[in-house]
């Protein structure tokens, strides 16, 4: 996995002041995308253990932080490393997550049992806060929204939605 960049301290990802992480790579290939150079797999930095080592001491030492957002490309192409990262977050800080993802809940939810990568999309829904889903969809952009750019994504509390489907 790559990071394509890290924002130590923004208010733009969710509420409160958020560590951004942005995961390289995305095949969803919204039309209009904001970032075309986000959807390779192989740019930015390598994230290996180094560099985690790193964003677990920047979280850890950063009191003004509420939160830790993840977004892209779409961290759920690469959700076997950011579920272990998310994981250790939790662990290590107790900070509330969120993640941006082109996938809707719903086709997480059904591709739950596809592979080793949806069974993790499916576990990381159990673990974060915040899923802001749905692919971008330029007719449906809407400047006033906050957290999002299209009508269409939703602002989801994964924990709640999972247990009202019994999947939880
Ligand atoms: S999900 Fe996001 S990064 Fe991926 S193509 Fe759509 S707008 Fe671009």
């Amino acid at each position: 996995m790559k990071i394509l960049k890290i924002y130590k301290e923004t208010i733009s990802d969710g509420p409160g002041w958020r560590y951004s992480i942005y995961v390289a790579g995305c095949l969803h290939a919204c039309r209009g995308c904001h970032n075309i150079r986000s959807w390779s797999f192989n740019y930015g930095r390598e994230f290996d253990e180094a560099y985690e080592a790193e964003i677990l001491n920047d979280l850890k030492n950063n009191r003004i932080l509420t939160g830790v957002t993840f977004s892209g490309g779409d961290p759920m192409f690469s959700a076997e490393e950011v579920l272990a990262l998310i994981f250790k977050i939790k662990a290590e800080t107790g900070l509330n997550i969120w993640v941006y993802t082109g996938f809707t809940i719903d086709e997480l939810i059904d591709q739950r049992n596809d592979g080793e990568q949806e069974a993790a999309r499916f576990e990381m829904l159990k673990h974060i806060d915040i899923l802001v889903d749905g692919r971008w969809v330029r007719e449906l952009y809407d400047p006033s929204l906050q957290y999002r750019g299209s009508s269409n994504q939703r602002l989801i509390d994964t924990k709640k939605w999972l247990q009202k489907l019994n999947l939880l």
